[in-house]
């Protein structure tokens, strides 16, 4: 058993993408070729969103909204401790610090309560200046948008989601990463909707930012290509992957349907046990990116599943305020004891929408078995 069988989705379309593959070796511009531009259409619309614009990672996603913003050294972004370090990594990358925010026990996203304090006592502290929120939509959930655009409003500050996780969830009806002034994700091959390496795209409603951000794809061209009018990156994504995608698209909306039968029978097999399962509010719709279970008797889990031959993974460990380069940030064992706490006991189960209801029963109970022995 494969923790995500990606194989398992090849064999259902596996002719689709290679003639897909075919299409782009025999036209052969590999940069920026025409899938790009349709992928760039189709992604938008399965969103609701006026503007994708495709690139190299999540993580350059993520540079890219903060790029056009200024944001840099003496700006503080807030942010959750629990995610990929990826979210924290890109804001320390422009020099800017994060600040991190304790998240609600429930929903393991930025907890809004918490997130207002962190902004009031960066204010009154007066040594950073508060630019931007950069939520995380965790393991495929879409944080609380309504209250965190409160929040972004009061304050001035630009509302970013990281989408890489979720990308095609819904909120009240409206599909992730196009709940934030701007929304970013990833198609690493792991993720809900994934390609065959890495790329990623930038969601957003608004024309001007929407060209800065094809801007700063292409090392900050301007209008006439041959003048470059801001610092940029090369984020561009491969044409071969971008056709991948366009074939993946596809069968998306199905898988999304598929991956909510898997999660429906999860939660039957648990039914009954001391577990603690991600709470999704009857307005949301998770693309579960991990379907984790958060107990007290992690080890033992993990043992028995791992003699079962059961793949599983900590997604995560070690919250990012605790991490060895923010050391010098000054966070304590307790600093944010909500996110340390779930670290602790938070294990992801293997999950993806091809797995079969006999694989679920067998991994539920081994589960089930290794609970009731401890008692
Ligand atoms: C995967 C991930 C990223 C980084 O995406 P890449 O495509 O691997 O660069 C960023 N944020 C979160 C929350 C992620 O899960």
């Amino acid at each position: 058993m494969q923790f995500i069988d990606l194989h398992r989705q090849y064999q259902r379309i596996h002719s689709e993408i290679d003639q897909a593959l075919k299409r782009v070796l025999e036209h052969g511009q590999f940069i920026m070729g025409p899938e790009i531009a349709e992928l760039e259409g189709r992604l938008a619309a399965f969103v609701g969103a006026r503007h994708c614009v495709c690139c190299s990672s999540g993580t350059d996603a993520l540079l890219m909204p903060m790029m056009a913003a200024g944001i840099g050294p003496g700006d503080a972004v807030f942010t959750t401790p629990f995610s990929f370090f990826a979210t924290a990594e890109t804001v320390s990358l422009l020099g800017a610090t994060p600040v991190f925010s304790d998240i609600d026990p429930h929903s393991y996203n930025l907890d809004p309560v918490a997130l207002r304090q962190a902004v009031t006592e960066v204010l009154n502290e007066g040594r950073l200046t508060p630019r931007a929120i950069l939520a995380v939509d965790l393991y495929g959930l879409c944080a609380d948008y309504d209250a965190l655009s409160a929040i972004a409003c009061e304050f001035g500050l630009l509302l970013i989601e990281d989408g890489a996780q979720a990308f095609g969830a819904t909120y009240q009806g409206r599909r992730a990463p196009n709940l934030a002034d701007v929304g970013t994700t990833s198609f690493f091959p792991a993720k809900p909707l994934g390609c065959y390496g890495d790329g990623g795209a930038v969601f957003t409603n608004d024309d001007a930012q929407a060209d800065v951000f094809r801007s700063i794809r292409i090392h900050g061209h301007g209008p006439d290509r041959a003048n470059f009018v801001r610092i940029g990156l090369n984020a561009r994504m491969d044409t071969l992957q971008a056709a991948v995608l366009l074939e993946k698209l596809s069968i998306y909306e199905d898988e999304i349907e598929a991956r909510q039968g898997v999660a429906t029978r999860y939660r039957k097999g648990f039914a009954g046990l001391p577990l603690v399962l991600q709470e999704i509010d009857a307005d949301c719709r998770s693309v579960y990116a991990q379907f984790c279970i958060e107990t007290d008797h992690r080890a033992a889990l993990l043992a028995a599943l791992g003699e079962a031959g059961i793949p599983t993974a900590i997604h995560y460990a070690r919250p990012i305020h605790r991490m060895d380069v923010y050391a010098h940030l000054g966070y304590r064992p307790g600093s944010l004891p909500v996110a340390e706490r779930v670290a602790e006991r938070i294990l992801a189960l293997p999950f993806h929408p091809y797995l079969e209801p006999a694989e679920i029963d067998r991994i539920a109970g081994v589960i089930r078995q290794t609970l009731e022995r401890i008692g």
